[in-house]
């Protein structure tokens, strides 16, 4: 099956077709974060599809490059610096810091680029792009001396979010300060100076000020990617009016056909609610690291399902994660030991095939691309208990896991092993998920010195039939006789 994406464009499921199908390059453009806070979960929802998608691009062999904006300058970053009492660059710094931090615990690969607004070096391409949306009739500076796109005068504005402009006349509320633009509509691509701006801005042939957060993007990906991109990510939230005022800014300018295939993410809900500090389930990366989660299981559950689905956050769904890795896990540990074991007795007749990256294919199927990894890992579980499995074919399944891990990018459960591998003389010895994982669950606990806890998941070792002892080398663990 060819490779096929929904265009939030055209509302279609289309092949897709980079600007450079001989090269095999494809260019991607991500809106990335705004650092005037730590990215919530809902965020990285977001980022982690984005990842999924440039990973499983590049297992089919295209060379993808990436540019990630950060947006550290905007009505939210300048109100943090302002009740901060630090200088703007400083307080985005932190949050930027903590982004890097964040998208490596999630395994999220680097952009090549992540271009930030206040570089001169875009901040003079804005400048530039608005004076040629100012020659071109797209464009006005207002009385209030701030610079506005003109949305009658583009005929395309409201495509991409499927949106009648008529409505937006009849409904849309004035605001206050917005009383000198032509249309309730206009956007801001250069933002006057005033009070609460203190000392950010910049001069420019309007005066001094500083650009709109939707210049910011036309300007970054058109200077880093050329006229035209394959592919623009984002959140759904980002459709209207950012992704919007976007193309017009940029189509205007080039005159060219801004992007290819424009992909979307929807939200991420938390038990079945928009997240929001009010309502308590509102959540950074380390909350839900606090609670005990490892980044790779995060990664996993918010990975799991189809980015045009809405995914529902819950702490049962932290620990379905979990016990799906675990599986994962003990089954990779099953494979070594059968491949090991250099066994050429019995073939069995399941074949590596292609059908974990012809799901992704689809749309990026993640959950039918899950599923297949799944029904695969309960049939060669089977095969091996069975001794039906020879040590050729496991070294084939761990060789496909490479391929299909490549995607997923979920890192070994290392600590797991450790903790495993002292047991020396039951190396043999089939452990469950479960198990394992209470072991590991022990050994943090000991290692934070939270003995009661410790204790505690001893006895529930015991109740599952397994002895935990504590030795130099660390836990060891045998299974009692007639468990
Ligand atoms: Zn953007």
């Amino acid at each position: 099956m060819a490779l096929r994406f929904f265009n939030t464009y055209s509302r279609q499921l289309e092949n897709f077709e980079p600007r450079d199908p001989a090269g095999r390059k494809v260019d991607i453009y991500t809106c990335g974060p705004t650092v005037y806070s730590r990215a919530h979960i809902g965020n990285f929802r977001a980022y982690i599809f984005e990842d999924l998608l440039q990973r499983h691009l590049e297992l089919r062999g295209y060379k993808v490059h990436r540019v990630m904006n950060i947006t550290d300058v905007d009505d939210k970053t300048i109100r943090g610096a302002r009740e901060a009492k630090i200088p703007l660059r400083k307080f985005t710094e932190q949050f930027k810091q903590a982004f890097f931090e964040d998208i490596e615990t999630l395994q999220i690969k680097r952009p090549n680029e992540f271009p930030a607004a206040t570089d001169q070096r875009y901040i003079d391409r804005m400048i530039e792009m608005i004076a040629t949306l100012i020659s071109r009739g797209l464009a006005y500076q207002a009385e209030d001396k701030s610079v506005y796109f003109r949305i009658n005068k583009f005929p395309d504005y409201g495509k991409l979010a499927h949106f009648d402009l008529t409505q937006l006349q009849s409904t849309g509320r004035v605001k206050h300060d917005e009383y000198d633009k032509e249309h309730i509509g206009d956007f801001a691509l250069w933002k006057a100076w005033d009070e609460e701006d203190g000392e950010v801005a910049w001069e420019s042939p309007w005066g001094r000020g500083r650009p709109g957060w939707h210049i910011e993007c036309s300007a970054m990906a058109t200077a880093l990617l050329g006229e035209q991109i394959d592919i623009h990510c984002g959140g759904v939230d980002n459709i209207f009016p950012h992704h919007e005022a976007e193309i017009a800014q940029s189509e205007g300018v080039t005159g060219k056909k801004f992007v290819r295939y424009w992909l979307h993410c929807a939200h991420l809900l938390v038990d079945g609610q928009k997240m929001s500090k009010s309502l308590g389930n509102f959540y950074t990366l380390p909350d839900v690291l606090e609670k005990g989660y490892t980044g790779r299981e995060i990664r996993y559950a918010l990975m799991r399902v189809h980015y045009r689905a809405p995914l529902n956050f819950t702490w049962e769904g932290m620990d379905e994660a979990r016990q799906a890795l675990a599986r994962i896990d003990e089954w990779l540990a099953r494979l070594r030991e059968t491949a090991a074991a250099k066994t050429d007795t019995l073939k069995s007749d399941m074949h590596v095939g292609e059908q974990f990256e012809e799901a992704l294919d689809d749309d990026l199927n993640i959950s039918a691309a899950l599923g297949f990894l799944f029904e695969t890992i309960r049939q060669t579980n089977r095969a091996m208990d069975r001794g039906e499995l020879d040590s050729a074919s496991a070294n084939s399944w761990l060789n496909w896991w490479e391929r299909v891990n490549s995607v997923l990018s979920l890192p070994a459960g290392a600590q797991l092993r450790a903790s495993l591998d002292v047991r020396g003389e039951l190396r043999a010895v089939h452990i469950p998920a479960e198990i394992a994982e209470l072991v590991r669950q022990r050994e943090e606990a000991r290692l934070a010195k939270d003995f009661r806890k410790s204790d505690e998941l001893r006895n529930g070792l015991n109740a599952r039939g397994w002895e935990v002892r504590d030795t130099e080398g660390g836990q060891k663990l045998t299974r009692r006789a007639g468990a």
